[in-house]
């Protein structure tokens, strides 16, 4: 559910930047190419007002005729604008003085535009003239009529792909709801169930199954302990308020401590490692531990049964770890969300998991100022490739 989610999330932003920046823009482009060949102008500006009451602000500026300049574009309206909105009406104006410079000579023509929501003004220019003529009006109320109705739908179609937003936002919210509830009452569920057997007046186990309850007890504890830590982590990172203790960090050292670490864990996980030795980095050493254990206990979790290779070089003056199996890989589909908080695949989603590894794993990354990149193929396997640099800032949040 949630990776449909994610995938509409993103088909949605995109539709709001181009429904934004084309489809308006070419409707009044065809407009105002139609209208030039029965009414001359040089350029022409549409402004409008921003909400807070400031000056009005060129949205639109086309130079078609002579004084193609940006400069043009960008000036030569916005006086003439600002009269159109304090009179509410049309505004003419000629040059007053004389000269040779013909982009000096601007004749100009602002109206306001008939918008229902907000106000705006449209403005021609002609270059060293001829002078706008009151007879010639009409057709240039009738394009800013029909600016008026393309800005307006512009507006009606952002507010709709907000709207769509809006709800695709509420939907990812009630399926990370439904994720950390689930997540959070399965373990209680098997903590409280096996505490409330132990507890029963009425029966006595033997040992062997009181230590096979205890395990499970135990065993859920620190799922819960593990997802609540994660939650914690990635609301901190998200805010920017995890401390980030910079100090010397042998990296060969960090890995190795690592493996030992997660074979203590999973004692069949056989990983090979090629670790050339590199110089101290600047690292946070418990975060940076964080990144490589979640990398090698995906390994053991995604690709169990299959050998990890963790291979450690400098590169270009920066410190390079990947972390590699030969397991199932990724598609090809869901790549670009793996790094998303929450984010599962749904094929694996039968392995526990909270979706948050990978997202705090980047996020820690880059508090290092490095870069996590993945690369895979399906069937043959994932490699995750940490560039980090050998030095830091100190004293840094991520
Ligand atoms: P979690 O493991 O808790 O689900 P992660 O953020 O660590 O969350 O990983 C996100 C998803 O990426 C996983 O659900 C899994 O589908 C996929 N994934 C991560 N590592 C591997 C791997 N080594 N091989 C295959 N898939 C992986």
């Amino acid at each position: 559910m949630i990776a449909m989610s994610r995938a509409s999330l993103a088909y949605y932003t995109n539709l709001i930047k181009t429904v934004s920046r084309e489809d308006w823009k070419a409707a009044l482009t065809a407009l105002f190419v139609t209208l030039r060949e029965t009414f001359v102008f040089d350029n022409l500006a549409i402004y409008v007002c921003d909400h807070a009451g400031g000056l009005p602000e060129v949205i639109f500026a086309r130079a078609v005729g002579r004084g193609k300049s940006r400069e043009a574009d960008a000036s030569w309206g916005e006086e003439i604008a600002t009269q159109v909105l304090a009179v509410e009406g049309i505004v003419m104006a000629a040059p007053t003085e004389d000269s040779d410079d013909r982009i000096a000579m601007a004749h100009r023509l602002g109206l306001p535009l008939p918008l229902v929501d907000g106000c705006g003004v449209l403005v021609f220019v002609r270059f060293g003239g001829p002078t706008f003529l009151v007879e010639e009006t009409s057709l240039a109320v009738l394009a800013a009529a029909q600016t008026a109705r393309i800005l307006e739908r512009r507006s009606l179609r952002e507010h709709m792909t907000q709207l769509e937003l809006a709800r695709h936002r509420a939907q990812l919210q009630d399926d990370f709801i439904a994720t950390v509830s689930h997540d959070l009452h399965t373990p209680l569920g098997f903590i409280k169930g096996y505490a409330t057997s132990l507890l029963r007046p009425d029966t006595t186990w033997d040992i062997e199954t009181q230590r096979e309850f205890l395990t499970i007890i135990d065993e859920e504890s620190d799922h819960l302990i593990d997802l609540i830590d994660r939650l914690l982590d990635s609301a901190r990172l998200q805010s920017g308020m995890l401390d980030m203790d910079f100090q010397p960090v042998r990296l060969d050292t960090l890995l190795r401590d690592v493996v030992l670490r997660s074979r203590g864990r999973t004692p069949s996980l056989e990983v090979n490692l090629d670790l050339q030795p590199i110089e101290p980095i600047q690292a946070d050493n418990v975060r940076l531990g964080q990144v490589f254990e979640n990398l090698l206990d995906n390994a053991a979790k995604y690709a169990p049964d299959t050998p990890v290779t963790i291979r450690l070089e400098s590169l270009d003056g920066k410190a390079v770890i990947s972390v590699s199996d030969r397991g199932p890989g990724i598609s090809a589909e869901h790549m670009p969300f793996i790094f998303e908080r929450f984010y599962r695949v749904p094929e694996q989603s039968s392995k526990r998991g909270t979706g948050l590894g990978l997202f705090i794993c980047k996020q820690i990354v880059q508090a290092h100022r490095g870069r996590i990149t993945v690369h895979t193929a399906p069937g043959k396997g994932t490699s995750f490739r940490i560039e980090l640099p050998v030095k830091q800032e100190k004293g840094k949040k991520a």
